[in-house]
């Protein structure tokens, strides 16, 4: 199997904190996992690593990234390079040219990024959402059978559940190794994981609602594995 999942996101670390056991599972499973970040995150805050200019904070962030993609085994990264806090300045067009490329280069069967209300609402979040939607939807990504959002709270209220559920227990030490190597984020990881990320149930599942599947619509089915009926 040499089957390739996308991740389209926003800022470097945005994979990890949604999909870092996903991402884990699936290249065990020999699987290949490629990520396309459209900001360096360099408008983020710095945790512990005190004053650094946007440039300077670029390139750390652009090291972390690469980090935590070795310890998660995403193997090809590519960068955009949008300021970041002003993707939704982007026209919306010009993103999804370059995601359609992206997902051609990389001859994606699936793909994956943020529901409309992008989990924190970050508004890079929402338009990276609206742009991978243009190019899933533009027909022009052959190679697409499946298209996936990270589960949350307005689209279940919309009916929509999680169809894929990854158990990040057994996963957990490598999940904190990652979203610590984020060092830059600290203060982020902790809000959501604690001083100590450690395992905790509250956030136990990592989970995804299959959102199109060669033409289908929602399709209302349980799996167990990403690649589930992938041709
Ligand atoms: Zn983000």
């Amino acid at each position: 199997m040499n089957q390739v999942v996308s991740f389209i996101y926003a800022h470097p670390d945005d994979e990890t904190f949604g999909c870092a056991s996903l991402i884990r599972n699936l290249v065990d499973q020999g699987g290949k996992a490629t990520l396309l970040s459209a900001t360096r995150g360099d408008a983020g805050k710095t945790g512990r690593l005190g004053e650094m200019t946007k440039e300077e904070l670029a390139i750390v962030r652009e090291q972390e990234l690469k980090n935590a993609c070795d310890i998660m085994g995403i193997s090809v990264i590519k960068h955009l390079g949008y300021p970041d806090g002003k993707l939704n300045t982007i026209d919306r067009t010009e993103l999804a040219e370059q995601i359609i490329q992206f997902i051609n280069e990389q001859q994606a069967e699936v793909v994956v990024t943020f529901p409309e209300d992008g989990i924190s609402l970050h508004p890079d979040h929402t338009a990276i959402h609206h742009a991978t939607n243009e190019a899933i939807f533009s027909g022009r990504c052959p190679s697409v059978q499946k298209y996936y959002y990270n589960a949350s709270k307005p689209l279940e209220q919309m009916g929509h559940y999680p169809n894929l559920r990854i158990d990040t227990e057994q996963m957990w030490e490598m999940k904190a190794s990652a979203l610590k190597a984020h060092k830059s984020q600290v203060f982020s990881v902790e809000r959501v994981f604690g001083e100590q990320v450690t395992f905790d149930e509250r956030y136990r599942y990592e989970s995804f609602v299959l959102v199109w599947e060669r033409g289908t619509e929602w399709p209302n089915k349980q799996e167990q594995f990403i690649f589930d009926d992938v041709k």
